[in-house]
């Protein structure tokens, strides 16, 4: 077997060979400790009939692991320059495929019916940039791809928040619109030390994966997620406040309001980070007429 990219002597020796300057931003922060590699690797649960879908390859790190472990990796990386050295570092593993593109642009759907056709367990695995964190998750999750989850390292302080149950300080409309989709789970704390260059912050690995279907039943996504937008707007404001401030003529439909927050048992001086999933789900389904 060949040697890891990610150990600090080769990462540094493959930077200088090719005059390889980070770039912050583009969130390139490069893991050069194989041990949390392959811990990652791990939590995504691979075998040879998996397939593996990369952010963000960098110089190969993540990659490589991915590639031994899985049938297949293909991979979006956004920096031109990191193209070359891929070439090189990964010339090993013939199961590996960089696509040159912004993963927030490309046709993840239309690349998976051509990449796996017949792979039926994918993961998305990846050491994110961080200064997209969210949209990229959020659009993996959106797109409703056929994916059996996601196992990535991103800031501490967005983990906590994707994994926080009702009633901590970090449950938001993140906790709600990620948990709808998916069981969400922070699974590791990862030190600055293993990254180069050191992110400012701290870090985590979650593993989301995908419910069968969604957490809770709603009639319509896109206004339950408005409903949960709203109910966070202001975080000291009680749930009746925010709706009625965020909603659409909120002010003039106060009284549905109220008694919507009735019928489903809410109390409106509640605030939303109290309120469970089903509590948002039973909300949303009985302010919809409301304001449809
Ligand atoms: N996987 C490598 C590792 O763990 O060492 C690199 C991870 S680094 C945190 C993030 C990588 O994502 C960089 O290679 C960066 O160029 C790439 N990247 C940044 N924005 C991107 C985007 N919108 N689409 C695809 N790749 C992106």
């Amino acid at each position: 077997m060949d040697k890891d990219i990610a150990t600090p002597v080769r990462t540094r020796a493959i930077l200088e060979r090719y005059g390889f300057s980070f770039k912050k931003s583009l969130g390139q922060n490069f893991l050069i400790d194989t041990n949390i590699l392959k811990k990652i690797v791990s939590f995504a649960g691979l075998t040879e009939e998996s397939g593996a879908i990369e952010i963000g390859p960098g110089i190969g790190a993540l990659t490589e692991q991915l590639a031994r472990t899985s049938g297949k990796v293909v991979a979006f990386e956004i920096d031109q320059r990191l193209l070359p050295i891929l070439a090189d570092t990964l010339a090993p593993y013939d199961n590996v495929k960089v696509i040159h593109n912004d993963v927030l642009k490309a046709d993840v759907m239309g690349v998976m019916e051509e990449e796996f056709p017949d792979t039926k367990d994918v993961m998305v695995v990846a050491n994110l940039p961080y200064y997209v964190t969210t949209p990229i998750i959020m659009r993996l999750l959106e797109e409703q791809l056929p994916i059996r989850g996601i196992v990535c390292m991103l800031q501490k302080e967005v983990a906590d928040r994707i994994s926080a149950a009702p009633g901590s300080k970090d449950y938001g409309s993140l906790s709600i619109a990620v948990q709808y989709y998916t069981k969400a789970e922070t699974v590791m704390i990862v030190p600055k030390t293993v990254f180069v260059p050191q992110p400012n912050v701290d870090s985590a690995v979650i593993r989301l994966t995908r419910r069968e279907n969604p957490a809770v039943n709603v009639k319509d996504e896109h206004f339950f997620f408005q409903v949960t937008k709203a109910s966070f707007a202001q975080r000291r404001k009680t749930l009746l406040n925010n709706l009625t401030s965020q909603l659409p003529d909120g002010k003039q439909k106060k009284a549905e309001i109220i008694k919507a927050l009735e019928t489903s048992g809410v109390d409106p001086a509640r605030r939303g980070e109290t309120l469970s999933l089903e509590e948002f789900a039973r909300l949303s389904n009985e302010l919809y007429s409301h304001f449809h």
